[in-house]
């Protein structure tokens, strides 16, 4: 049955309600007029094959990726550019072909996640560079959860980096750049209204989820999963709403410390500690087998600043 007009513009209103307010102040007019493209499965395949590709929307730029609208009202299409590098120095440099193995990266430990039963924002690849997935209105917080000591909570309590953490810890931190994503309470994020006591719950349940999920895959493959961040956001089915995890799971995510060739000692005789994995995205995708076929990556990325 055809969807009416009247709930169809609701539809993308609501959808429109569900984006980050800065995702929502750079909203193309189509969608924020409740005009959908695409109404068929025909007009949609050309949405990606003709025209409509070359006329798409940026919706948001950031360092790692570029938003573009989607098909489909409620729905974003990522694209994975080069730069905003994980540890890199300088920041934001770019390692030649990281897009294209993030974009698999992500696909596959979002998609892995899905299959659990855990929800995220991924839908589908579309090519080496882009996935399409769900809009969703992102809380204004980075969640971290950590299992070893590094970083931030190293330096902020004096434990050695490298020390097993008692059990995963959550933390919050908020979103926000020219303050240096400071670490929140859970207390500012029910007074400032960011989330309630309920979603707070479900954030941890959430958090501790993927934990497990990707610390076991990564255990598969030799690799120490120490700390990880997500973002989450909520999205609406029917009046129902979810939280689910949305933006990336790449390297530049996560903190990942290779458990490989540890056993010798080493010429000293002391035992060796697990260190960063070198050549992160390539080494991670070859592990986990997603490395794409057809790409001509170089093994050592080159650093292009
Ligand atoms: P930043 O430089 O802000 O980290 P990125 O280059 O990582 O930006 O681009 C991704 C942006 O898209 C982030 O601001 C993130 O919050 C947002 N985002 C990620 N997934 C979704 C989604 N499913 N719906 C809406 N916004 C999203
Ligand atoms: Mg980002």
């Amino acid at each position: 049955m055809p969807i009416k007009a009247r709930d169809r513009k609701r539809n993308d209103a609501r959808a429109a309600w569900h984006l980050h307010p800065h995702l929502r102040r750079m909203l193309p007019c189509r969608i924020a007029r409740g005009k959908s493209i695409g109404g068929s499965w025909a007009a949609r395949s050309v949405y990606y094959t003709g025209d409509f590709m070359a006329r798409r929307k940026k919706v948001y730029e950031g360092k790692a990726k570029i938003l573009y609208e989607g098909p489909e009202p409620g729905t974003l299409i990522q694209y994975f550019k080069d730069d905003g590098t994980a540890g890199a120095t300088p920041p934001n440099a770019a390692v030649d072909g990281k897009g294209v193995l993030n974009n698999r990266l992500s696909e596959f430990f979002m998609s892995g996640l899905n299959a659990v039963g855990v929800p995220t924002h991924f839908i589908r690849r579309l090519n080496m560079r882009e996935q399409l997935v769900r809009m969703a209105e992102i809380m204004p917080l980075e969640i971290v959860v950590r299992n070893f000591a590094a970083g931030d909570i190293s330096r902020r309590l004096g434990i050695p980096e490298g020390t097993p953490l008692p059990r995963p810890i959550v933390e919050y931190y908020f979103k926000d750049e020219k303050l240096g994503n400071p670490l929140v309470a859970e207390e500012h994020i029910v007074a400032f209204g960011w989330g309630n006591q309920q979603d707070l719950d479900d954030i941890i349940a959430l958090a501790l989820r993927v934990n497990d999920f990707l610390s076991g895959v990564m255990m598969g493959v030799g690799i120490r999963l120490a700390d990880f961040r997500l973002e989450v956001g909520r999205v609406w089915e029917g009046d129902f709403m979810r939280l689910i995890v949305a933006d990336e799971i790449t390297p530049d995510s996560c903190r990942l410390w290779d458990l490989r060739g540890l056993e010798a000692p080493d010429r000293e005789g002391l035992t060796r500690e697990p260190g960063p994995l070198a050549d992160v995205y390539t080494e991670l995708a070859r592990r986990l087998g997603v490395l794409p076929s057809n790409v001509t990556h170089t093994t050592k990325p080159t650093l292009i600043n």
